[in-house]
């Protein structure tokens, strides 16, 4: 197929749920990939964070087409070794207790928030349901996870939105207490806001809300869909902060491109559901959990510091170029701010050149699969520069 003949099946057949770039993939490998012409990329999106093994990754390939040549599916009553397998290297690679499967982050978000409640409302009561959220978050599109998400321009047209939901100001100890009373429930969070630009929160912040909610045993949540799998240069960007929490919701990296999203729950929450409070037809798809397995078991120290050195080539590279203003993040979660030109032209003008990055509010956003090699790191940096320096202009 070709891009024009796509452009026009997509105008009459596709919801206009996404403003499109004019790019087709044929084919990929590693951190590169070729379009339907036949035209070369470098690739610093992995979708938006989810190839996190790039395009065709040998041993992934195998492990998925293999468990689809043996069984793609079981339904939920019986067991299955691939979930199994990915629930063990979850619950030791993180230190939480037990994972409950889902397919998406929102659907991960939407778990963990009926977790907590259930949890609470056991224990203290229906009235204590609340849940306080940041502000500038993004936790999902469902309509749950929508009124979680802590930006008034997504709190429109979808009414009634889920009761219970508060904002606090990131990065704001005192305005976080004025909206934690006797019926919060949870406290939820994303350690690096990743659509609401790449913003990490401050280590000494996230320290003082974890010891509030121990002390209050207020359940700490936190959104790693976009941060965890190894993303920041630590398995769980949790584990960078020095906090426990009771839930983590993870998703994007985990599945290298197939859907999947897990709950992970910890001491205090691992048995509050039971048979019958939670489910979904495609949790712990056999296939999907297949690649999975593939991802965790190559996410070990010596992955997690590489990750870690080419997110500091990247910004070494990047702080100080023309026209940029800062540079955010961590590990290969990165945020560019230009000082002149518009984030989304300089989107474009990349792709132009051949590199595919993201955007998240006015920055330019970087997620290079984690194996991304020297050589295309620093083919993909001289593209940025390049866009970055005409924007200026
Ligand atoms: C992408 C994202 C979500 C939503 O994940 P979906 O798979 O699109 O439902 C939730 N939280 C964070 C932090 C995300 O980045």
């Amino acid at each position: 197929m070709k891009l024009q003949q796509a452009i026009e099946l997509d105008q009459t057949y596709v919801a206009h749920t996404y403003g499109r770039a004019p790019f087709l993939p044929s084919h990929g490998k590693g951190a590169t990939c070729w379009d339907c012409d036949g035209k070369e990329y470098v690739d610093f999106s992995s979708g938006i964070g989810v190839t996190s093994l790039g395009f065709a990754d040998p041993e992934w390939v195998a492990a998925v087409s293999r468990q689809a040549g043996e069984y793609a599916h079981i339904c939920n009553y019986y067991y299955s070794a691939p979930g199994e397998e990915v629930a063990k290297l979850l619950c030791e690679k993180s230190g939480m207790k037990k994972v409950l499967f889902a397919n998406s982050g929102a659907e991960a978000n939407e778990g963990m928030i009926k977790v907590a409640r259930k949890y609470s409302q056991e224990k203290y009561g229906p009235d204590r349901s609340e849940i306080v959220t940041l502000i500038n978050s993004f936790h999902g599109r469902t309509v749950t996870t929508l009124t979680a998400t802590g930006q008034e321009a997504m709190h429109q047209y979808f009414y009634p939105f889920t009761p219970g939901f508060s904002y606090a100001e990131a990065n704001d100890f005192d305005d976080l207490l004025s909206h934690v009373s006797g019926k919060t429930a949870g406290i939820m969070m994303e350690l690096i806001q990743g659509e609401g630009g790449v913003v990490p929160l401050d280590e000494g912040y996230v320290q003082k809300v974890a010891a509030l909610c121990k002390e209050r045993d207020i359940l700490l949540l936190i959104d790693e869909v976009q941060t965890g799998n190894g993303r920041t240069g630590y398995f769980y960007s949790y584990q960078a902060f020095g906090i426990e929490p009771d839930i983590v919701s993870t998703a994007k990296g985990l599945g290298n491109g197939l859907p999947i999203g897990a709950v992970l729950l910890g001491e205090k929450t691992e048995a509050v559901l039971k048979p019958g409070d939670h489910g979904t037809t495609f949790g712990m798809n056999p296939v999907v959990c297949a690649g999975a397995k593939v991802v965790l078991e190559r996410i070990d120290g010596t992955f997690l510091a590489e990750v870690t050195r080419k997110g500091k080539k990247i910004r070494q590279a990047l702080e100080g170029a023309d026209n940029v203003a800062s540079v955010t993040g961590m590990g290969l979660m990165i945020g560019v701010l230009p000082e002149k030109g518009d984030a989304h032209a300089i989107f474009d003008r990349c792709r132009e050149l051949g590199l595919l990055v993201l955007t998240a509010k006015n920055k330019v956003r970087l997620l290079p699969p984690l194996v991304i090699t020297d050589g295309e790191l620093d083919r993909g940096i001289a593209i940025l520069k390049q866009a970055l320096k005409e924007a200026a202009q």
